[in-house]
Order: structure tokens, then sequence, then C-alpha cells
């Protein structure tokens, strides 16, 4: 077993991390109390070509689709500063361009990649609605058949990117089967009469991302703008997840990451009775149950993202991945607070903003229950030695 990285690699890091350090640091705590995005580096992610990180070249693309490990640094390191930005450009890669690249038509790749890789479109994956949550097949957004085009009616809550997206990937009941609905997935400009953005959330954490509510009445999709066929909606939305738990996962390693240095650091430079709290067993223990648990989450996660890269089924990884990796940062976001005493509820230090911020990877595509469910269901069916 290899685990080092290739010289691309630790390059991508290195720009990554330094980028992310002198831009997007400085501002993360003003657009965190903003709610809003910062619109320099927005300009800047773009001229990075961030947009396109999953992207193949010929898209304009900075064609990593098929390095899986170089999106994960990608995600690790903004998310290392910025949960927010770590979701948006997450999101915008790993369940909106990906997608369009793996399962769409030339076509389709022609008039929606080209935008997306130059960040000129945001991307948003549209699938929970009021009373479709962890139960993704109880979506009720209905498309129905209207000569060469389809209508979509409903509502979708809580879209990534959903205020500042131009391209959506919308997941809508298309038909019945016997009992069971038929879901499909249509590609969305927001351009389109009949769609507007409802409610924006006001959030706990990751703050500065836009997280709304989707409305469409009556909103005419051509049908080239299926993506993979009428009925398949769900099995691509589940891989769509499988993919997008990978980025989610890499996002709560980075802030996990963030946590454990910032620990150290103040560790090393808090003195309470004549010696640095680092030398207390108490925050000992502490700094190494957060360092094995980040690591572990970044191991699976780029073993997950090794099996993608290599063809393998990696469903199962992606899900323990998202599972361990957010776990993890939770934890560490805890004891980070905990490590600052009074000073860790305090704006002034970041771990502030990372307790907040680490409370998102535990519910977004797909709740630690789901993960749990997702694993189990594989075991159950598989055996252990799938593993
Ligand atoms: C910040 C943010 C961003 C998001 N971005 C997007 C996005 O871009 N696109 C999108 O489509 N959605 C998005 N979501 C929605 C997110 O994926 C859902 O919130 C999540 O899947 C849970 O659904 P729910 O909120 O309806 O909770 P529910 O499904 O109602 O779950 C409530 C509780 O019940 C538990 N539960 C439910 N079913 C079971 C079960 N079978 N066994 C055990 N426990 C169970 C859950 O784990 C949870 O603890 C986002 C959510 C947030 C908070």
């Amino acid at each position: 077993m290899d685990f080092t990285l290739n010289e691309q690699q630790k390059m991508l890091r290195k720009i990554t991390r330094e980028f992310a350090e002198e831009y997007i640091a400085p501002v993360a705590e003003e657009s965190d109390q903003k709610s809003k995005l910062d619109d320099k580096i927005f300009q800047k992610m773009k001229e990075m070509n961030y947009f396109g990180t999953c992207i193949p070249e010929e898209y304009g693309g900075a064609g990593l689709h098929d390095d899986t490990i170089s999106f994960c640094i990608v995600t690790e390191e903004i998310g290392r500063v910025d949960a927010s930005w770590g979701i948006t450009i997450g999101v915008h890669c790993s369940v909106c361009a990906y997608p369009i690249y793996k399962f769409g038509t030339e076509d389709q790749k022609q008039r929606f990649l080209i935008d997306l890789a130059k960040g000129n479109k945001v991307g948003a994956f549209c699938l929970t609605e009021a009373n479709a949550g962890s139960d993704a097949g109880g979506v009720q957004l209905s498309a129905e058949k209207d000569g060469d085009e389809w209508i979509l009616n409903g509502s979708k809550i809580f879209a990534t990117n959903g205020g500042i997206a131009q391209t959506l990937l919308v997941v809508a009941k298309s038909g019945e089967k016997g009992s069971r609905k038929e879901l499909t997935i249509f590609i969305v400009d927001t351009n389109t009469p009949g769609y507007s953005v409802g409610v924006k959330e006001d959030k706990l954490g990751v703050r500065a991302s836009n997280t709304s509510e989707l409305v469409f009445q009556d909103v005419r999709v051509p049908y080239e703008n299926i993506l993979g066929n009428i009925g398949e909606g769900f099995r691509l939305a589940m891989k769509t997840l499988d993919y997008g738990r990978i980025s989610i996962a890499s996002q709560c390693v980075g802030l996990g990451q963030a946590c454990l240095e910032a620990s150290i650091k103040y560790s090393n430079e808090r003195i309470q009775f004549g010696q640095p709290i680092g030398r207390f067993q108490g925050i000992q223990w502490k700094i190494s149950d957060m360092a094995c648990a980040v690591e572990s989450g970044r191991l699976l996660t780029y073993k997950a993202a090794h099996m993608c890269d290599n063809g393998m089924d990696y469903g199962l990884a992606s899900a323990m991945a998202k599972l361990v990796a957010s776990e993890a940062a939770m934890k560490a976001a805890h004891s980070a607070v905990q490590i600052h005493g009074g000073y860790g509820l305090m704006k002034a230090y970041a771990v502030e903003r990372y307790f907040r911020d680490a409370k998102m990877g535990e519910v977004y595509e797909g709740t630690s229950e789901i993960q749990r469910l997702v694993i189990a269901n594989q075991l159950l069916r598989k055996g252990a030695n799938i593993l």
C-alpha cells in the first residue's frame, strides 16, 4: 500500500493551502457574520479554476475528474480555512458538474459544463423537499410530459447554492410504476420562466454558504435536459451522493485538521498553573484523540477516492468516510472549544465558528444515522469480507 501523494498532488496541496490562507481565511469570519460569500474571493476562485476542479480540460475544467484524491485535497484545504467555501465549491463540483460529466450527453456537457467550469454559472443539486429528507424516494415535485417538454411543479428546500445557482439538477417524480414512484433528474437553467428562489435559510453554521428554498411553477424543461433516462433518477441521485459524500468527508477532514492545529497552538501558548496547558495530560489526551479521529477520516476518504478512480464500487467506502470524517470533525471541534476554555466561545477565536460549522457534516447528504443504515445494509447483504 502506498500512502504518498504524487508530486502533482503535493503541489496542488501547497498551492491551494497558500491560496486559502492568503485570500479566504482573512475574510472567513466576516463572511460568516454577514451570511454571504465574499465577491472578491468568488472572482479569485474562478481565476484559480476551482469551479472546474472535477471537469475535464476539454470543457475548460482543471481535468481532475479522474483524480478524486486531488479533488479531496482541494476541498480539504478550502474546508480547513472556511467550511462555507468548502461546501459551496464541493456541491458545485461533486453533485452538479460531476454527474453531468459522468451521466450527461455530449450536448449537455457542451451546454452546461463549460460555464460551470469557468464559474460563470454555479451549480446546485436539488433533492430534499419538506416531506422528503432522509426518505429521498418520497419526492413530490412533479414532472409532466407535454410534447417534447416536461413541466415541473413543486418546491425543494435546503438547496446548497440554491440562491446563487444558475444550473440545477432537480430530482422530480415523473410517473409511477405500480406502487413505485418513478424519479427523473432534470437539468434546469434558472432563467426558465416559472422558477424562483424562496426562503434563504438563516443557519447555525456554514452561514456564508447559501441554503435556499426553490420554487417551480410550470417550469418547462426540454427533453434534451433529462440527465440519463426517464425513471433513472433515483439510481443516479444515489450514485451522485456516493461521490458527493467523498467531498463532504474531505471538507470535514479539513475542518477537523483546523481544530487540531488551533488546539495545538493554543495549548502551547496558554499558561495556567505556571506552565503551558499542553503539559497537562488531560489536554494531551484530547489532542491525541483528535489527531487519531481526523487521520482515520482522512484515510477512509482517500481510500474511497482511490476506489472511485480505479473503477471499483465505492458506495460503502464513501458512506464510511463521510460518517467517520464528519463525526471526527464534530468531536474535534468540541475538544477545540474545550481546550480554548472561555475564549473558545468568543468570536475572536476561529474555533467558535468551527464548532458551529462542524455540525453540518453530520446532517447533509445523508445524516449519520442514514450512513449507518447504508453501511449496515451492504454488510448484512454481502458480508464483512467486502471491506
Ligand atoms: C446546510 C444544509 C445543506 C443542505 N444541502 C442540500 C442540498 O444541496 N441538496 C439537497 O437536496 N439537500 C440538502 N440538504 C438537506 C439534507 O440532505 C437533509 O437535511 C438530510 O438528508 C436530512 O433530511 P431531513 O432534514 O428531512 O431530516 P429527517 O429525514 O426528517 O430526519 C430527522 C431525524 O431522523 C433520523 N432518521 C430519519 N430516517 C431514519 C431512519 N430510517 N433510521 C434512523 N434514523 C432516521 C435522521 O437521521 C434525523 O436524525 C442540506 C441540509 C443542510 C442542513
